[in-house]
């Protein structure tokens, strides 16, 4: 587990952030289950309030079928909870709900179409207190709770991973807007008829700013010769262009690789400052597996911020930093959604 208490402020909180971090609401409260059902496994963890990690368990994911992803979350529920009562639940998944998180409208990567998840959950699990949320909610809100947002009242997160996730907190609040899908950052317009994209729609933030986009970009660059050398041998070496080859040049700093990283950044820079127009946020947190670059994703993230916010030169800079719970934030954001019902 790679919770880290953060002794000092960070650079970012505001004093008021600090008064407001909350105590559990229940110290008999103190542990919870995360559990994150993903494109292709499910994974649970049993987690304390400071998000440290008991137990955990995985499955893979029986993508297509809702009524075995319900069975499956149910055994690992049970089998973390042991023999004692079972403590509260948090389910997360990659999807839309619906405002009173009762049901999941979408869910593209498990088939998930208007399925009752809550209420297929408390069925099998009565006198339980199960809460359902979005993977990237919760994982936002680990950040704030545990991670590197921890103190940042006003922050948001942008999982850039094959797609782009988001999620917003104000106030040490999520955001979850008037129907429960509010911070959708992947699906906000960033090209008028730009590419088309998953959702229906054209120039998605998802198209020019994912792991996906990174690819493609890559390729782009292979196809024009010149820088994109390496990037061309590799492709045809390995039949394809995929996060291993492409991660690996980025490490060997390959021109190519660092043009597509800088191309993606430049656009996640331009969302950014779309993004602080209305939010104001003081924290811009970046996880997904893209974001394993680290500072070669954030400064032309910065740089374009700088170049496309409004005032610009006279306004305040937020912070750009990479996720820090990585690969727990969906369970301990899950457990902890749980615990305290998302306030
Ligand atoms: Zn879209």
């Amino acid at each position: 587990m790679t919770s880290v208490v953060q002794l000092n402020p960070p650079s970012w909180a505001r004093t008021d952030d600090l008064d407001r971090i909350r105590p559990p609401l229940d110290s008999s409260l103190v542990q919870a289950i995360g559990i994150d059902i993903g494109g292709t496994k499910i994974a649970g963890a049993l987690v304390d309030d400071d998000g440290r990690i008991l137990r955990s368990e995985r499955r893979p994911t029986p993508a297509g079928d809702a009524t075995a992803i319900v069975d499956d979350t149910v055994a690992i529920v049970r089998s973390l909870a042991g023999e004692g009562a079972i403590p509260p639940v948090g389910v997360v998944v990659p999807g839309f709900l619906d405002a009173d998180r009762e049901q999941v409208y979408y869910a593209p990567n498990i088939s998930f179409r208007e399925v009752p998840l809550r209420a297929l959950l408390v069925e099998r699990l009565p006198g339980v207190a199960i809460t359902i949320d979005n993977d990237a909610n919760a994982a936002g809100w680990a950040e704030h709770r545990y991670g590197v947002g921890r103190g940042a009242g006003d922050m948001v997160l942008l999982t850039i991973g094959t797609g782009v996730g988001g999620a917003v907190v104000v106030d040490d609040r999520l955001l979850r807007g008037g129907f429960g899908v509010a911070g959708e950052i992947g699906h906000m317009r960033l090209v008028p008829d730009g590419l088309p994209c998953g959702c229906g729609q054209r120039g998605c933030v998802e198209q020019y700013g994912s792991g996906r986009a990174l690819l493609r970009v890559a390729g782009e660059i292979a196809d024009a010769g010149g820088i994109g050398v390496a990037l061309a041998a590799a492709r045809q070496a390995d039949g394809a262009l995929d996060a291993t080859n492409v991660g690996r040049l980025l490490v060997e700093q390959d021109p190519g690789a660092l043009a597509a990283l800088r191309r993606l950044g430049e656009r996640l820079g331009e969302t950014c400052a779309s993004i602080g127009a209305v939010l104001d946020p003081r924290l811009f947190v970046f996880g997904g597996g893209v974001a394993a670059a680290g500072e070669l994703l954030l400064e032309p993230i910065r740089e374009s911020f700088r170049a496309h916010v409004p005032a610009r030169g006279f306004h305040p800079e937020p912070e750009f930093v990479i996720a820090e719970l990585v690969n727990d934030a969906g369970v301990v954001g899950a457990a902890d959604l749980a615990r305290t019902l998302g306030l």
